[in-house]
């Protein structure tokens, strides 16, 4: 049974501080009440989230595409499969992941036996972001109810027709007295960060994510913040290089048009192999969206006017724009820019260092492949880094020598599909991770619980602390 929802909540017409107080109060009683703890309340509302993703496809599809024009088999993909995948996942491995794991003890607690539980921790909070507003809203939220907690979400007011199909989805689907959704941008996630959450989950830039920790801080709540940085691809010239060019297309312009944060954001290869690489991304470029890039309907666009600009800034800057060797053209009104590829472009500019999160590609040559090693290591720890080779000591000496949130050979993003892998980044990339059983235990506390009885009390580790004792 679903408890009624606290009318005070709904009557303010703004959302500030107080309206956020209001609310975490209410999703504690109903956490308190025990009812978010149950296997079975888990399992109702995840199975009632895997028929959502079934009957309402078309519903997120077309919002996916107000918000990004997100072709429907990118968004079906990338979205909606990879919820309904990870849904199934909680749905199948709950019952598992709940059992407490027994752990050896040692003969200073003998006789006894000991276990880790995994607890809900409470009320927690999901603040997302708009490239893939779907899937980063209820992906977490899968997390959140798998480990039996109660939560809000705060979609991106940048993807504005997914974030309030989110709250019907939400409304008609789950238990609203403990799932709930608030819209809204700054002020809204300002009035929700002021309150005392028991976990914080933030996808986002690293600058709102230094904003989330900060306040988290105030009361010792834990973050994971899913951020992102400029996730490099290595191109060797030992490839089949046909296969590594689509896989590279697929992970920049086929993957919301670069505005992804595992998305290809520069290439490393050497100088003598750039021009059959530029080659090759031409010919598979032409083959995927055509002689009129601008006018694919396989493309999505640019998400806002702001994003645009940002992006036509980095674009033109001195010692950028005369780097194009493909590309470059832009629509402002359509908010489209043409997958663009630029080569060798000066270290000291604003592209190089800053997260691209668009269509733009620079390609950086190095005289050895090996010299990858120093820029990517000169740079902050990225999310991602794609090697792409057949030798198989590269490989070995990329995995040893190179820290990311991930690692993906001879492939681009599909790493994110593995839900045995944890997703999440490192350093300036993001902290802790979830996906599979790692948002089950990223959301639960794991408790250590000793049971000792009351036989066999050795008398050893009470005082007085006799000589006999001491000799032992
Ligand atoms: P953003 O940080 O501007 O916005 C994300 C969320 O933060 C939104 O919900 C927004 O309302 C809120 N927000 C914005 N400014 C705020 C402020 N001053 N105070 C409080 N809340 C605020 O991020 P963005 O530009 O929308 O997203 C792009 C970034 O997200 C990129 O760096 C990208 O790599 C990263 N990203 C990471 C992942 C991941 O899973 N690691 C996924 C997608 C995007």
């Amino acid at each position: 049974t679903v408890a009624p929802v606290v009318a005070e909540v709904e009557e303010k017409e703004t959302f500030d501080s107080e309206t956020a107080g209001l609310l975490v109060k209410e999703l504690r009683k109903s956490f308190n009440s025990g009812r978010t703890k149950s296997y079975e309340w888990r399992m109702l509302q995840l199975s009632n989230i895997a028929r959502m993703l079934d009957e309402k496809e078309k519903d997120i599809i077309e919002a996916l595409y107000k918000d990004l024009s997100k072709p429907e088999l990118e968004a079906f993909i990338s979205e909606i499969s990879t919820a309904k995948s990870s849904c199934k996942e909680a749905l199948e491995g709950l019952k598992q992941w709940m059992v407490p794991q027994k752990v050896k003890t040692s003969i200073s607690t003998y006789p006894s036996s000991a276990e880790i539980v995994s607890e809900p921790l409470g009320v927690v909070l999901v603040i997302s972001t708009w490239n893939f507003p779907f899937l980063l809203s209820i992906d977490p939220i899968i997390g959140a109810i798998s480990a039996g907690n109660a939560v809000v979400l705060k979609p991106s007011e940048i993807a504005p027709a997914t974030s309030s199909l989110l709250v019907q989805l939400v409304e008609e689907y789950l238990d609203s007295s403990a799932v709930k959704v608030v819209e809204g941008a700054i002020p809204e996630t300002t009035a929700l960060l002021e309150q005392r959450w028991d976990k914080i989950l933030y996808t986002g830039s690293a600058k709102v994510g230094r904003i989330v920790m900060a306040a988290a801080a105030k009361h010792l709540t834990p973050v994971i913040l899913e951020l992102g940085g400029k996730s490099p691809a290595v191109v060797d010239s030992d490839v089949d290089l046909q296969v590594a060019v689509r896989r590279i297309i697929a992970g920049k312009w086929a993957c919301n048009n670069g505005q992804a944060c595992i998305g290809v954001d520069y290439i490393i290869t050497t100088k003598d192999f750039a021009p059959k690489l530029i080659e090759a991304l031409k010919n598979e470029l032409e083959q995927f969206f055509g002689k009129d890039p601008m006018n694919s309907r396989d493309i999505s666009r640019i998400v806002s006017s702001t994003q645009f600009a940002r992006l036509v800034k980095l674009l033109e800057e001195d010692k950028v724009s005369d780097k194009i060797v493909l590309g470059g053209q832009t629509d402002e009104n359509q908010l489209k820019i043409a997958p663009t590829i630029l080569l060798d472009i000066p270290e000291d500019t604003q592209i190089m260092n800053e997260e691209i999160f668009g269509p733009l590609l620079p390609i950086v040559t190095v005289e050895k492949i090996e010299g990858s090693f120093d820029v990517i290591n000169s740079r902050p720890k990225p999310l991602a880094v794609y090697v792409f080779t057949n030798n198989e000591q590269l490989k070995k000496s990329f995995v040893e020598n190179i820290s990311s949130g991930g690692m993906l050979i001879n492939d681009t993003v599909l790493h994110v599909a593995v839900a045995g892998l944890p997703f999440g980044g490192v350093g300036e990339s993001g902290m802790g991770s979830y996906h599979g059983k790692f948002s089950f235990d990223g959301f639960s506390h794991k408790k250590s619980v000793l049971y000792r009885s009351f036989s066999g009390d050795s008398t050893l580790r009470y005082p007085p602390y006799t000589p006999e004792k001491q000799k032992l």
